[in-house]
């Protein structure tokens, strides 16, 4: 017997139906790409996403078109992003990080009929335009004042697209299964993969995302999305706002420490969310000015693992709680958020802060296990590591076009990380799978190394690869880039790391480079490090 309840099909652009009519005054701040700060509220994005739609609709887009954007977190980003969803098209965000050889793979892959770039990425797109064929019309999301010259063909101002257009329109009505969003992973093996968010999975995860003890925003907050809504949805913050009725400050292309701190102080900023460079930029920022946080409550830091001192500065220096996050482009990408418990609240400081340095628990509709090499369970013990797979209704089960199943036969999804858990549940990721160093039959984690070096006065980012080593299988090489001014020796952070790790985790040797190469998402490259560092002897 089944239930007598509606069949209400979960459709992302009802969140902004619900935002506009029942936080219709609640505000979206930007700071354009053209410079100043701009205002509009829930209400009149609605009918301005409205109009997207209905002009997308007129354009010949229909269900199942892929209608790319190659943007920052702004208000017609957002307005963009619905009306794309809202006629059962897939929006599709391109990380303009990416090489230009990976964006015309993707743009390519996806058969993209239309693009949405921001003025800063004119350049770009025009550098790219001839390898894609599949785009009919270049939409540059400003007005006619600003219009640049371009050789984009079929160019046009977003504001003098929309103008002709009216809100007189209705959101299409399709299966919640309907794809609503597309994300390359920036597949630093092989081609990116696309993942193929629906509005049903985009619902679920923005209302998993509103938890309490995940970022449970209400709307009494001012959210700051500083993670870009072309890394995984801004962390499900575009739809948890409008759900909850929080207001959101977009930060348009300036995430330098200054530009951050202006909008936190002048838009009194509560919540926020970025990976941990941005907020190395506002610490930094903070620290050279003796300036204060007054405002903001919470922040979550994640897509990379989040340092002891920024945990350390940010709470018990400015009061700040850090939600330290862990998820990836195939999750939606929520998958573990570390808000203690109630028992913790009580624990010594430096017991509570390594408690939030592992990556967290999973909220509900996330499951997570680890499995040794041949899938068997491992305990949860808070030591043994093992694989770490999830399963839930927000994550990938194969990605675009490439039809193979990517889960197991039980349903897991193997996220490539190595982890722990604990009796608690909480989950602490020791490496990716491909950058585990073994030594002697044993794991050491790159990711602690790498955090405990960067506490060591001058270092400004560290990255330890494994060697092969005769006797030992691998040994850690520590590969350090200074802070600006710094003289510190490979001796001295070898010395600072004595005591802080266990003895056989201290790296063989450090190597100071100038750089070290990173993904479009921040990542370190640890792939080119190994082809860098072939052949290394100690
Ligand atoms: P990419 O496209 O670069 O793979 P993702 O954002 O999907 O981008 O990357 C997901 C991976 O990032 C995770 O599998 C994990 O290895 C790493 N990651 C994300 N958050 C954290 C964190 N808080 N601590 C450590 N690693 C993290």
């Amino acid at each position: 017997m089944l239930g007598l309840m509606q069949n209400y099909p979960l459709l992302a652009h009802t969140i902004l139906d619900h935002a506009a009519l029942n936080h219709g005054d609640r505000e979206m701040v930007t700071r354009a790409i053209e410079g100043p700060i701009r205002r509009i509220n829930y209400h009149d994005l609605r009918l301005r996403a409205l109009r997207v739609a209905k002009a997308l609709h007129n354009e010949g887009i229909s269900t199942g078109d892929r209608v790319a954007t190659m943007a920052w977190n702004t208000d017609r980003h957002f307005e963009t992003w619905y009306g794309v969803m809202g006629i059962g098209a897939i929006c599709h965000t391109l990380n303009p990080r990416l090489f230009a050889e990976q964006l015309v793979y993707i743009i390519n892959h996806a058969e993209d009929k239309i693009l949405f770039i921001d003025l800063t990425f004119v350049p770009l797109a025009e550098a790219l335009a001839a390898k894609l064929p599949s785009i009919k019309k270049y939409i540059i999301l400003t007005d006619e004042a600003h219009m640049p010259a371009t050789t984009l063909p079929n160019a046009v101002a977003y504001e003098s697209w929309l103008a002709g257009v009216d809100a007189d329109f209705a959101w299409h009505s399709f299966d919640e299964n309907t794809a609503a969003g597309l994300c390359y992973t920036s597949g630093t093996t092989g081609n990116p993969k696309g993942v193929v968010y629906s509005h049903r999975s985009n619902v679920l995860h923005g209302l998993m995302a509103n938890q309490p003890d995940v970022f449970g925003l209400t709307s009494k907050h001012v959210v700051l999305p500083i993670v870009p809504m072309f890394h995984a949805n801004a962390w499900a913050l575009t739809f948890s706002a409008p759900m909850a009725g929080a207001s959101m400050v977009m930060p348009g292309a300036g995430m330098d420490g200054k530009s951050i701190y202006e909008l936190l102080d002048s838009e009194k900023i509560n919540v926020s969310a970025a990976v941990p460079t941005v907020w190395l930029g506002l610490l930094q920022h903070l620290e050279e000015n003796n300036l204060q946080l007054p405002y903001l409550d919470t922040v979550a830091i994640g897509g990379a693992a989040c340092p002891r001192m920024m945990m350390e500065a940010l709470e018990l220096k400015y009061g700040v709680e850090v939600i330290h996050a862990w998820g990836m482009t195939e999750m939606s990408p929520i998958g573990t958020t570390g808000k203690l418990k109630s028992a913790e609240e009580s624990l010594p400081v430096a017991e509570k802060i390594d408690l939030k340095l592992k990556q967290g628990r999973t909220p509900y509709l996330v499951e997570m296990k680890i499995v040794d090499d041949d899938g068997n369970d491992l305990p949860r013990d808070g030591v043994t590591s093992g694989h770490l797979l999830v399963r839930g209704p927000a994550i990938s089960s194969a990605y675009f076009k490439l039809g193979e199943i990517i889960l197991d036969e039980d349903n897991w999804f193997d996220t490539g990380d190595i982890a722990n858990i604990n009796a608690g549940g909480y989950m602490q990721i020791t490496d990716r799978d491909k950058d585990v160093i073994k030594s002697g039959g044993e794991w050491i984690s790159s990711i602690e190394v790498e955090n405990t070096a960067i506490g060591c006065e001058g270092v400004a980012e560290a990255a330890v690869i494994g060697i092969p080593h005769p006797k030992w299988t691998e040994r850690p090489l520590l590969i350090v880039v200074r802070k600006p001014g710094s003289e510190v020796t490979a001796e001295e952070v070898l010395a600072y790391l004595e005591g802080k790790i266990a003895k056989w985790w201290i790296p063989e040797a450090v190597e100071i480079v100038d750089e070290l190469p990173h993904t479009a998402t921040g990542k370190i490259q640890k792939m080119e490090l190994r082809k860098k560092f072939g052949g290394y002897e100690f």
